[in-house]
């Protein structure tokens, strides 16, 4: 197999990887990002800090125009609202964003390497090694410094024994944490509870 030379390979192509992978190359390295996703952006723009915020953002506009507009002479009686056109609008948010990094990677000279890198077994020369697999194949990279930003797994929560079955555990925590103060702006009807991190247990979110 044919080795592709850089002098810094970064894994993982989030807020960690991203960032740096671009500064390297404004410093004048040859840059590699290798990433598993379709697109760029981790776990933050893709379904974390940016749809939590951007579904955030609508549900206060609805909040407002529920509960504070009649006070400011402003009647919209009642206000209805669409969620898939919610959701729409989060998507369009994240891929403007996810597509954003593709492009900063384009503009600054930074290769995107699309599959799963493995470091491999060092050779003694000095250098790194990192083997990428894609549906399409195989493709070995190499160079002097390998940055990895591959971001967390989830591990066990011994306080919170429901969720140690799911790997995906922590993350459906954030949401939890997070959801209920999008749909209580929504409905607020709805009672929501939230795990309390600190060690308090359930709560009332
Ligand atoms: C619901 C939610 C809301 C959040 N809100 C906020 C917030 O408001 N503010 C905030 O600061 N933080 C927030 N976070 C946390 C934030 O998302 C993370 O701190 C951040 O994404 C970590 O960045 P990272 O680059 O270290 O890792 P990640 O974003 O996890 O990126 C790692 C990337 O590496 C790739 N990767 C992993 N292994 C490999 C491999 N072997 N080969 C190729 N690619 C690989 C992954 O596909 C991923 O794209 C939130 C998280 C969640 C879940």
């Amino acid at each position: 197999m044919s080795e592709v030379s850089f002098d810094l390979i970064v894994i993982g192509a989030g807020p960690g990887g991203y960032v740096a992978a671009i500064r390297a190359s404004q410093l004048g390295m040859k840059v590699a990002v290798v990433e598993q996703r379709k697109t760029m952006g981790g776990v933050c723009l893709n379904e974390g800090c940016i749809p939590s915020k951007a579904l955030l953002d609508s549900s206060e506009h609805f909040a407002l125009a529920r509960d504070k507009f009649v006070s400011h002479g402003i009647d919209i009686n009642p206000p209805t609202m669409s969620v898939p056109r919610m959701v729409a609008r989060k998507d369009d948010v994240v891929k403007k964003l996810t597509d954003g990094i593709a492009y900063l990677f384009k503009k600054n000279k930074v290769q995107v390497v699309s599959g799963a890198g493995c470091l491999t077994a060092p050779q003694g020369d000095g250098l790194h090694r990192v083997e990428v697999t894609a549906a399409a194949g195989t493709t070995l990279l190499v160079a002097k410094k390998v940055l990895l930003a591959t971001g967390g797994n989830p591990s066990k929560c011994r306080a919170c024994p429901l969720m140690v079955k799911q790997s995906s555990a922590p993350r459906k925590l954030s949401v939890s944490v997070k959801c209920p103060s999008i749909w209580l702006s929504l409905a607020p009807g709805i009672s929501a509870w939230s795990w309390d991190l600190s060690g308090g247990g359930l709560a009332p979110g």
